[in-house]
């Protein structure tokens, strides 16, 4: 030790040549203490870096678990002013919620209808529609605000009742494929919900669908359940049918609806006893 103190202190004082040997004899003396405690071996390095690896592993499902439900609860939370809108504007409108239209001239939609209730076009969109903004209808829309922003939500488009509504107006029994047709211009009443805590008026729709109406009889029966987005919540890192979606009510309750449960054992966006009890595919 005393040797390459000496040699560091003839490296500041002496000739070139004895500074020199004494850089290089001072360098050997710090080297060896840098490597023992200034720096990591490789294997040290990796070690540090499988911590690392392991703490994220562990963490990151349980991070995306928790964004997950903060979306599944904000949506929830718009979905239930979109249906408290709709419920509002029954109450005005001696219970007819608002009547069916294609926009144009026959009137705008429902989610231009409501919007002086609810008054926030982003409350239409589900934090889970990101980052491609949800698609809506592109026909009539023009001038209908609320109609024509990106929509996460569809609404019952109550097939089963107005059917038979219209079946016994007639005398008769109207086919699927006029039905579209003839539901044009009328309204479902809030107070004709026989069972409003399990009949669902608004969903979560698929994202790409342009729907605003859920109609299961329009054609073939059940068809437009695949406008529906059942597992929009599901569990991020497994994203199978195992999630859900949100669904509100009639009766302005609020709940998550586990994939399928909407129709089975009974079909919950059906009214009549007939179409309840019937299973469809999904
Ligand atoms: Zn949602």
């Amino acid at each position: 030790m005393n040797r390459q103190r000496t040699a560091a202190v003839r490296a500041e004082t002496g000739t070139a040549s004895d500074r020199a040997t004494g850089l290089e004899a001072a360098r050997g003396a710090f080297a060896p203490s840098m490597n023992r405690f200034g720096a990591f071996t490789l294997i040290e390095l990796l070690v540090v870096i499988a911590i690392i690896a392991i703490l994220a592993a562990m963490l990151l499902p349980a991070l995306a678990r928790a964004k997950e439900a903060g979306h599944r609860i904000a949506c929830a939370n718009d979905l239930r002013q979109i249906g408290l809108a709709a419920g509002m504007y029954a109450d005005d409108n001696n219970s007819f919620y608002p009547e069916r239209t294609t926009g144009g001239t026959t009137g705008s939609r429902w989610p231009d209808r409501l919007l002086p209730i609810y008054r926030e076009m982003r409350l239409l969109r589900c934090p889970n529609d990101a980052p491609q903004p949800p698609q809506t209808g592109v026909s009539g829309t023009n001038g209908y605000a609320g109609d024509s922003v990106p929509r996460s939500y569809i609404i019952n488009g109550w097939n089963d009742y107005l059917q038979q509504q219209i079946d016994v107006e007639l005398g008769r029994e109207v086919s699927n494929a006029e039905l579209m047709n003839m539901i044009l211009g009328r309204a479902m009443r809030q107070d004709a919900v026989d069972q409003p805590s399990e009949t669902v008026l608004f969903g979560e729709k698929d994202s790409p669908s342009p729907h605003y109406y859920m109609d299961f009889l329009e054609g073939a029966v059940g068809n437009e359940i695949s406008e529906l987005d059942q597992g929009k919540h599901s569990n991020p890192i497994k994203n199978s049918r195992g999630g859900g979606s949100n669904c509100q009510f009639a009766d302005g309750s609020m709940r998550f609806v586990r994939f399928g449960k909407a129709f089975l054992p009974e079909n919950l966006w059906a009214t009549t006893p007939k179409w309840r009890s019937t299973v469809l595919k999904f």
